[in-house]
């Protein structure tokens, strides 16, 4: 064996590698008693890791970057708790994680920001959603599974660059563009927020938000219509809540963003290799909430290995009724504008007060039913297109869509001011995450 391979302590276990061709990597087969190679060592990657180190086996991961969570790095990300009856982190019990080892917000209330700029507020008796930070420091969920991965006895070989057919789970995130999302991260003397804005102006075809844990904010603007001059969408998202949110006392950091990958496969297990997450395209469509399903798929490739159960039927039966489900609504989602969102806060709220719990109304939004099924198979041919490159796993990918007429728009005098404080900022060393982001050739960093 390798040396690189060789188990040392735990801290030399993550280590860099840029060794690649010399390698004798296998691809594992299931039954196979050889090591496990995994590429990617984000959620679901590490989830697969977790769950097959803990069971004896040899296990290693392989990233392009420096660290786990190095995608991100210190954007803050909602762990929903609303498609499912079941809370998230007894499934994170359940399937033996260790859900302390990173840092997680529990809300029950979100601003509800209606597109005429309505504010009002869907709130819970249950956590409606936790917030979790993306990144390399310690208190990230990124972290935090790599933690536990290692304590099982996986290694992690970072800057390590393999190819995908010596490979058993296929982990490696989004590989093209179906939609973005820019953000800017500052500091912040406002206590803990949520703001969840629909406004087709400032997030064309998606939402923004505002996220505020332990003085630190987060301001996102979400685009699923393919834009120029894209930086103009942040600035404008960012004075909106300036104006609305006065006491916000914004002190910019650095900028984050990144982009999501919606396919539909015909295959999710091939040539014995598992594609997990959003290599899968096991992904969110209508809102990109794509963390749950990221560590759920990881979980069901490892207990197939495991010979627990068959990966393929398991994430038919599980996970992508909801996919199906978001396809479907992505594709009425893409056909309306602010009066049909307008409509939908309404709906909401009014289910609200009807019921007495504001996660009812979202939950069904999220959960599958047979006309949203039906709507799927009507929609699909027409809404997604096959990707020649998927090494015949019969990918079929949402576009990132054409702008419309209506997103052609000059910045207001405030968001050019924020505009201009940024660049001084990046002039003085703020950083930009998704600049140097191997995939970014959607995402310009303007
Ligand atoms: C800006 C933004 C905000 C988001 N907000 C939310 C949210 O609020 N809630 C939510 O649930 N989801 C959110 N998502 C989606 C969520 O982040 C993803 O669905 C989830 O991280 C997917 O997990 P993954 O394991 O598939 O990929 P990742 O967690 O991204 O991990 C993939 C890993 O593979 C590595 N890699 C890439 N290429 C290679 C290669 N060739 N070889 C080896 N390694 C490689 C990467 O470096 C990375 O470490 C957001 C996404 C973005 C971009």
């Amino acid at each position: 064996m390798d040396d690189d391979f060789a188990p040392h302590d735990d801290a030399k276990r993550a280590h860099d590698s840029r060794v690649t061709a010399q390698w004798a990597i296998m691809s594992d087969s299931p039954e196979g008693t050889g090591p496990i190679h995994i590429m990617g060592a984000g959620l679901s990657g590490l989830a697969s890791a977790i769950i097959l180190a803990k069971a004896g086996k040899e296990v290693h991961v392989h990233d392009i970057r420096a660290d786990s969570g190095a995608r991100f790095d210190g954007d803050f990300q909602a762990l929903e708790n609303w498609s499912m009856d079941v809370d998230f982190f007894q499934q994170l019990e359940e399937w033996g994680f260790d859900a302390s080892e990173f840092r997680a917000t529990e809300f029950q209330v979100v601003d509800l920001i209606h597109p005429d700029d309505v504010i009002t507020q869907p709130k819970s008796d249950r956590v409606a959603y936790r917030i979790v930070e993306r990144g390399t420091a310690d208190h990230t969920i990124d972290q935090g599974m790599k933690r536990q991965a290692i304590a099982a006895g996986a290694t992690i070989h970072y800057k390590s660059r393999v190819a995908e057919k010596d490979c058993t789970i296929i982990a490696c995130g989004p590989k093209r563009t179906s939609a973005v999302a820019y953000g800017e991260i500052f500091k912040t003397s406002h206590p803990n927020h949520i703001a969840f804005q629909m406004n087709d102006k400032l997030a064309p075809g998606a939402y923004s938000y505002l996220i505020i844990v332990n003085g630190v904010g987060l301001i996102c603007t979400c685009l699923w219509r393919k834009q120029s001059k894209s930086e103009r969408f942040l600035n404008e998202t960012i004075a909106w809540y300036e104006k609305h949110y006065p006491d916000l006392d914004r002190m910019p950091i650095k900028r984050v963003g990144g982009k999501g990958d919606f396919t539909i496969n015909q295959r999710y297990k091939q040539d014995g290799r598992y594609y997990v997450g959003e290599s899968g395209g096991l992904q969110d469509f209508m809102w990109g909430f794509g963390m749950r399903m990221a560590v759920w798929s990881g979980v069901l490739a490892a207990k197939d290995i495991l010979g627990e159960c068959d990966y393929e039927t398991e994430v038919r039966k599980q996970l992508l009724p909801y996919v199906r489900t978001s396809v479907a609504n992505r594709w009425l989602m893409n056909r309306v504008g602010d009066g049909m969102f307008k409509r939908m806060c309404r709906r909401w709220m009014k289910d609200q007060k009807k019921r007495g719990d504001g996660l009812v109304w979202i939950g069904k939004l999220f959960k599958p039913s047979w006309y949203k099924t039906l709507l799927y198979h009507l929609v699909t041919p027409f809404m997604l297109e096959k990707d020649p490159k998927a090494m015949g796993r019969g990918v079929r990918r949402m576009p990132f869509r054409k702008a419309k007429s209506r997103d052609v728009w000059e910045q207001s005098p405030e968001a050019e001011k924020i505009g201009k404080q940024w660049d001084e900022i990046r002039r003085g060393g703020g950083k930009i995450s998704f600049a140097n982001d191997s995939d970014d050739s959607s995402i310009s960093s303007e």
